[in-house]
């Protein structure tokens, strides 16, 4: 049995979030493979439907195991088409990587909460990224002028490329994309109208074998902010499925929770700010060091707690 702060109780040895590979049970927010177990020989998955297709067609896995509760309920994350965040037991709130501004695949709405653990890759002021639809305006009249485009620099056969060939769809573009995608997709279900594989748009990533010569490149990742990753590139758009630090901050604002924990990305510096901010934030790390004997304390809840 697992129980936390006798807040939430489940018939399991052990419980994880995205990562979690023993556990008997695992919270998976989204298909992004910093997020997704490595073994699935005994885990059983919660997640989105979208979610477990990709892992099963990537690890080639006929059926992973299922997992559901009535006091674990998903809600759209708004990062990566299937994304979740998990709200247990009407109080506690978890988010994997999140994005109040999405536009793809719905929006991260704040619910309120009396813990709150959450992503913060971009928990620096610095992150202010332009709106989605001016940046994909941008990127459409680059690409129209320019005949031959590769866009890269984004996450392998599944994420922001599926957002992409969406975006291009829209603006009746044809593109072509790389084996992997393209298997992706089928696998998935997903029909664009204005993939046409003798385009020379191309979407791919860093790891398809292709030749750049006569190409422009287009790179697209909030990084680009940073001036030195978009080194490379043609073109650089800020493009992130991520939230940037104003969208971070009025997520919390809006959850208002009791106590909230950072992870991914800035989670010390972002946590500081919080605390500035009159919040009662800490890295979700710390918990580990802090930890006393007998205590139920939430890195036992997201590692494991067996009674
Ligand atoms: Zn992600
Ligand atoms: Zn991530």
């Amino acid at each position: 049995m697992i129980s936390f702060d006798n807040l939430f109780q489940l018939s399991a040895s052990s419980l994880g979030v995205d990562k979690g590979d023993k556990e008997e049970v695992t919270l998976v927010s989204h298909a992004h493979t910093d997020h997704t177990p490595t073994r699935y020989k005994n885990n059983h998955l919660l997640c989105s439907n979208v979610t477990r297709k990709v892992i099963e067609l990537r690890r080639k896995l006929k059926q992973t195991k299922r997992f559901s509760h009535s006091n674990i309920k998903s809600r759209d994350a708004g990062h990566i088409l299937g994304s979740r965040m998990f709200f247990i037991n009407n109080k506690l709130l978890y988010t994997g990587d999140f994005n109040p501004q999405g536009e793809y695949s719905g929006k991260a709405r704040p619910v309120k909460c009396s813990t709150l653990i959450m992503e913060c890759t971009y928990g620096r002021p610095r992150y202010v990224f332009p709106p989605k639809t001016e940046v994909l305006k941008e990127l459409k009249e680059y690409v129209e002028e320019n005949n031959k485009v590769v866009i890269t620099g984004m996450d392998s056969s599944f994420g922001k490329v599926q957002e992409l060939c969406s975006a291009l769809d829209r603006f009746k573009i044809p593109f072509s994309i790389n084996e992997r995608i393209l298997r992706m997709n089928k696998g998935l279900g997903l029909h664009f109208k204005h993939n046409d594989q003798d385009s020379k748009i191309r979407i791919t990533d860093d790891y398809e074998p292709f030749d750049y010569s006569g190409y422009k490149k287009i790179r697209l990742t909030g990084w680009n902010l940073d001036g030195w990753w978009g080194s490379g590139g043609d073109k650089n758009f800020v493009f992130s499925s991520h939230s940037d630090y104003p969208s971070l901050v009025q997520f919390v604002k809006k959850c208002n929770p009791d106590t909230i924990y950072t992870h991914h990305g800035y989670a010390r510096e972002f946590a500081d700010d919080l605390r500035k901010m009159g919040f009662n934030a800490a890295p979700l790390s710390l918990l580990g060091t802090r930890r006393k004997k007998h205590q139920s304390s939430l890195f036992d809840f997201i590692h494991q707690k067996v009674f």
